[in-house]
C-alpha cells in the first residue's frame, strides 16, 4: 500500500515524534490507534484523524491499530462497526491483525478498578447524578467531597463486587476516582469511572451490568496495546491530567503520551454524529450514505475518491487551533484527481432536439474522440453522428443576450469532435415553447482543425443516445455554520438535491459500472450510483461541477 505522502509537510505532532525518536523514548517505536466509538458512521472529520494516525504509522515504519471504543452499550450497533471497518479500508488504510475493542479489556479494566480501590484511589459513591453534579462545584468554586469518599477499601471492594454481580439497579451507585475536589480542572474532581447499566452489549452480551467510562477505559486501552502516541482532538486537552493520573496509578505496561490536535470543521455542513443521526431519523436525508451527507459513506456514494480525501486531509494540515475549512478545497482536490483519470464523455442534461437539414437521413458517421487528453493511455472511442441529435438547452437562445456566443438563429457553433452547425429555424409547440432547432452543417468543417468558432458544445446522436437519470447536489445547508443555528435542521437547503430524468448520454454510459467515474464535458465529474445504477439503467451522481471556486479563493488569498 502506498498511501504515505513522500514529502508530507511536518507539523507539531511529527516534531514531538522526531524528538522522541532522537531520545529513544519508546525504543524507536511509533504506535498509534484510531479509536472510533461505534455509534454512527464516520464523517470527513474522522478522515482527518484516520489519515493522521495511519499516516504517521506509515511514515515512521510504525503501526496503527483500529480500536472500537465500545464502552457505551446504549448507543452502539454492529451496523456501525461494519461500516467503520469498511470505510477505513476504503480510505486505503490497513490495521492488519490489529483490530481491537475496548470491550475486550472489560475484565482487565475491572481488575484495575479493584486495584485503584485497594490503593485508596477510588470509592463507591451513592450520591445521585444530580447530587454529584451539585457537589462538583463550578469553574470558579471548588467542589465538596462526597460523604462516601472515605469509606474503607474493604467496604468499597464489597460494593464494587456487588455492583458487578448485579445486585443494584441502574444509577444506584457509581465508582469514582478519588483525586481532588478543589482541583482547578473539573475533570479531576473525583470523576465517575464506572456506572451500572443493565443493558446487553453488542459483543459481551449479558456478561456485564457495569460499564467503564470512556475517560477511564481509554488510557488503559492505549497502554494495553502499547500505544506510544495517543492522538485525539482538542476537547480532550482538559482530560489529559486524568489520562496521566490513571496510568500513573496502575501497573500498566507503558504510559502513552496523549497529544491533542484541532478538529476538522467544514463549512455548509455539520460534523457531529448525534446531529447526523437526527437527519437520518427525521428522514431529512435518505440515510447515512445520502450523497449530500458529510459522512465518508455519503461521499463514497456520491463518487468522491479516497485519493482526493487523503489529499485534502494532507493539505489542511494539523494544528492546535480549531478552524473551519472551505468545502471548496475538498472539491478542488477531487477535480485535480479526476482530471487526470476520469474519461471525458458527452451527456446532455437538459436536451434540446436538433435536426441537421442537409444531413442525409439514415447516414451514420463515426468520429474518433480522445478519452482523456490528460491521460495518454486512456485511448480513444468512436462516437456516431446522425441527422438528429441533442444539445443542451442552455446552448441555444432564440434571442441571444449580449456576450452569448453559442447557437442562435443565423449563428454557428461547433459540435465537439464533429462539424460546425448553423441555426436556420426553430420549431415551437402550441404553447410557444421551442421543441426543435433546425440547422445545417458545414461538411468542410469536420474535425477540430478546420475553421474555428467561439463555442464548442457537447451533443449526442438522438438515434444512439441513452436515457439517464442524473442527480445534482448542492450544499446540504444554506448557512455556512449550521451548528450555530438554534435548530440546525431549519437551515437545510431545499435545493440540495435536483433529480433530472430523460438526460441523453452517450451509449457507452448505458451500462456504466456502479462506482465508475466520468467527466461529462462542461458539466462536471459524475459517478454511476452504487445502489441505483444497473446495466441499461444509467443513474449518475454529480460529484463536483467543473467550476473551481477554490482557485478563486486561493488567488484572492495568494496561496497556491
Ligand atoms: P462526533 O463529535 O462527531 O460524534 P466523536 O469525537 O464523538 O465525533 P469518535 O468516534 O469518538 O467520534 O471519534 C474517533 C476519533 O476521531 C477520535 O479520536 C476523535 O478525536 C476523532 N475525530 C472525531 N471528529 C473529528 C473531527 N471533526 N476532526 C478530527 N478528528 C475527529
Ligand atoms: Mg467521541
Amino acid at each position: 500500500m502506498s498511501t504515505a505522502i513522500p514529502d508530507a509537510p511536518s507539523h507539531f505532532i511529527k516534531d514531538i515524534i522526531n524528538e522522541d525518536m532522537k531520545s529513544n523514548k519508546h525504543k524507536g517505536r511509533v504506535h498509534t490507534r484510531f479509536p472510533p466509538e461505534p455509534n454512527g458512521y464516520l464523517h470527513i472529520g474522522h478522515a482527518k484523524s484516520i489519515c493522521l494516525n495511519f499516516g504517521i504509522a506509515l511514515e515512521y515504519g510504525g503501526k496503527c491499530n483500529l480500536r472500537f471504543d465500545d464502552t457505551n452499550p446504549s448507543k452502539e450497533e454492529v451496523e456501525y462497526v461494519d461500516s467503520i471497518m469498511d470505510t477505513v479500508r476504503w480510505l486505503g488504510f490497513d490495521w492488519e491483525d490489529r483490530l481491537f475493542y475496548a470491550s475486550d479489556y472489560f475484565e482487565q479494566l475491572y481488575q484495575y478498578a479493584e486495584h485503584l480501590i485497594k490503593t485508596g484511589n477510588a470509592f463507591v459513591c451513592h450520591l445521585s447524578a444530580d447530587e454529584i453534579r451539585e457537589y462538583r462545584g463550578t469553574l470558579t468554586t471548588p467542589g465538596r467531597g462526597s460523604p462516601y469518599r472515605n469509606r474503607s477499601a474493604d467496604e468499597n471492594l464489597d460494593f464494587l463486587r456487588r455492583m458487578r454481580a448485579g445486585e443494584f439497579p441502574d444509577g444506584h451507585c457509581v465508582l469514582r476516582a478519588k483525586i481532588d475536589m478543589a482541583s482547578g480542572n473539573i475533570n479531576m474532581r473525583d470523576p465517575v469511572i464506572y456506572r451500572i447499566l443493565h443493558m446487553p452489549h453488542h459483543r459481551t452480551g449479558d456478561a456485564w451490568c457495569l460499564y467503564p467510562m470512556y475517560d477511564y477505559a481509554h488510557p488503559i486501552s492505549d497502554a494495553i496495546e502499547g500505544i506510544t502516541h495517543s492522538l485525539c482532538t482538542l476537547e480532550f486537552e482538559d482530560h489529559r491530567p486524568f489520562y496521566d493520573w490513571v496510568l500513573d496509578r496502575l501497573p500498566v505496561p507503558c504510559h502513552p503520551r496523549q497529544i491533542e490536535f484541532a478538529r476538522l470543521n467544514v463549512n455548509y455542513t455539520i460534523m457531529s454524529k448525534r446531529k447526523l443521526l437526527q437527519l437520518v431519523q427525521d428522514h431529512l436525508v435518505s440515510g447515512w450514505d445520502d450523497p449530500r451527507m458529510p459522512t465518508l459513506a455519503g461521499m463514497r456514494r456520491r463518487g468522491l475518491t479516497p485519493e482526493a480525501i487523503r489529499d485534502f486531509c494532507d493539505r489542511i494540515g494539523v494544528a492546535k487551533v480549531n478552524s473551519t475549512v472551505d468545502v471548496a478545497l475538498l472539491e478542488h482536490c477531487q477535480r485535480e484527481d479526476l482530471n487526470k483519470r476520469a474519461p471525458r464523455v458527452m451527456a446532455v442534461l437538459h436536451p434540446l432536439r436538433v435536426v441537421l437539414e442537409n444531413y442525409p437521413e439514415g447516414q451514420v458517421e463515426w468520429f474518433d474522440a480522445i478519452n482523456n487528453p490528460e491521460d495518454p493511455d486512456a485511448g480513444t472511442r468512436r462516437i456516431p453522428l446522425t441527422r438528429e441529435l441533442y444539445i443542451e438547452q442552455d446552448d441555444f437562445r432564440e434571442e441571444p443576450p449580449p456576450k452569448f456566443y453559442r447557437l442562435a438563429p443565423g449563428r454557428e457553433m461547433r459540435l465537439k469532435h464533429a462539424y460546425i452547425i448553423k441555426c436556420t429555424n426553430v420549431v415551437k409547440n402550441d404553447r410557444g415553447e421551442i421543441v426543435e432547432v433546425r440547422c445545417t452543417y458545414d461538411p468542410g468543417s469536420r474535425g477540430e482543425s478546420g475553421r474555428s468558432v467561439k463555442v464548442t458544445a457537447h451533443w449526442v446522436s438522438a438515434a444512439h443516445a441513452f436515457d439517464a437519470e442524473v442527480r445534482l447536489y448542492n450544499h446540504l445547508f444554506t448557512k455556512e455554520n449550521p451548528a450555530e443555528e438554534d435548530d440546525f435542521r431549519a437551515s437545510i437547503n431545499p435545493d440540495s438535491l435536483q433529480v433530472l430524468t430523460g438526460c441523453k448520454v452517450e451509449s457507452c454510459l448505458a451500462s456504466a459500472a456502479p462506482g465508475s467515474r466520468y467527466q461529462f464535458m462542461r458539466q462536471g465529474y459524475f459517478c454511476a450510483d452504487l445502489m441505483d445504477a444497473a446495466p441499461g439503467k444509467p443513474v449518475f451522481n454529480r460529484i463536483v461541477s467543473l467550476r473551481d471556486e477554490w482557485a478563486k479563493i486561493a488567488k484572492k488569498m495568494t496561496i497556491a
